[in-house]
């Protein structure tokens, strides 16, 4: 198993989100990678390469170029408002729901902020760019190497990226890293392209990306979006839109399912993605459907992670593994390379 990993996550490190009506200390932080970085290398399960600078590019056949230039300059914007904010994180309040207009982009850099994501869980940091930007060219040099014949790649890097839409942010995500190696894949010729999502939490932004395309197949496992995060996507029916019709799978469980479930839910999704014809797969990997994660709700041990690696494995599919979510930092090294090591 080749790990990209990116050495440039730590930038990014948010101090307070919003959560039930009060700010918290961030549940996404930059330990989370380095004890997966730790684990992988305990366990010598492969080698370890940091990514080669992939550019735009990549990044702009899945985000819009005004979006781009928002999160590039958003840090310096933040700061120009007031020398103070240097010492803040910047979150956004205001946002254009219903009936608002969004085609118009304001001056006002709180409100451009608003349009350019959905919650305010989600801080803006000095090193956010830049390592969201490295992120991308993790995911993008892992695509690479399983385009270029590898069996499978993992885009170690953080912040995670499946919430993140072609121009909004939220959900901890900024750059929709799965999304972007998906693309990559397509773009050095493979026809067909899946990307399975197995975050607890709905892949939001990686839906709406393919939503209406037939060349990419989605399919997320989590939790029922009527009581989990992010609420307001990931149901049963929502299966694609236009040529992408058919091309969308939603599995949402309730809060509280264990493996047995989950991993019949798993195998309805790698059947529906063998019948899709995808030449290659992406993996969106999650590990806070663990039993001891702190904001989610199924029960999965850290020894079922051998056993969800295994089953990505009788898939049979050229494999990028994309590191998305988990929060329970103590056995996040263990539950993800569990998958890993049970995938090789
Ligand atoms: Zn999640």
């Amino acid at each position: 198993m080749i790990t990209v990993y990116n050495h440039h996550h730590a930038l990014h490190q948010g101090k307070l989100e919003m959560f039930r009506g009060q700010l918290v200390p961030c549940f996404e932080v930059p330990t989370r990678a380095d004890d997966v970085l730790q684990e992988l290398q305990r366990r010598q399960l492969g080698e370890v390469l940091a990514p080669q600078d992939c550019g735009r590019g990549p990044i702009e056949r899945i985000h819009s170029p005004r979006y781009l230039d928002f999160l590039a300059g958003a840090w310096s914007e933040w700061v120009a408002l007031d020398p103070a904010n240097a010492e803040r994180d910047a979150l956004p309040s205001v946002w254009p729901v219903r009936s608002f207009r969004s085609d118009v982009l304001p001056a006002n850099f709180s409100a451009r902020m608003g349009l350019f994501s959905y919650d305010a869980g989600t801080p803006l940091t000095s090193g956010t760019w830049a390592a969201a930007y490295a992120g991308a060219c993790c995911a993008v040099t892992a695509a690479q190497r399983v385009s270029g014949g590898a069996r499978s790649a993992f885009s170690l890097s953080r912040p995670p990226g499946h919430h993140a839409g072609a121009d909004f942010f939220g959900g901890y995500c900024f750059l929709n890293n799965a999304a972007i190696a998906a693309q990559a894949l397509r773009d050095a010729g493979a026809e067909r392209v899946a990307v399975l999502d197995i975050d607890y939490h709905h892949g939001n932004g990686t839906q709406a990306i393919f939503y209406e395309r037939a060349d990419v197949f989605f399919a997320s496992v989590h939790g029922d979006p009527h009581t989990e995060y992010p609420f307001y996507l990931g149901y049963a029916d929502e299966t694609g839109q236009g040529a992408g019709l058919g091309c969308n799978l939603n599995l949402p469980l309730p809060r509280g399912t264990g493996f047995a479930r989950w991993r019949e839910a798993l195998a309805l999704a790698l059947q529906r993605i063998a019948q899709s014809g995808a030449q290659a797969l992406v993996v969106s990997l999650g590990l806070d459907t663990f039993e001891g994660d702190p904001i989610s709700g199924f029960q999965l041990r850290s020894e079922d992670y051998f056993r969800v690696g295994e089953d990505l494995a009788v898939a049979g599919l050229p494999t990028v593994f994309v590191f998305e979510g988990g929060y329970a930092v103590d056995a996040l090294g263990t539950n993800t390379v569990n998958v890993l090591e049970g995938y090789a």
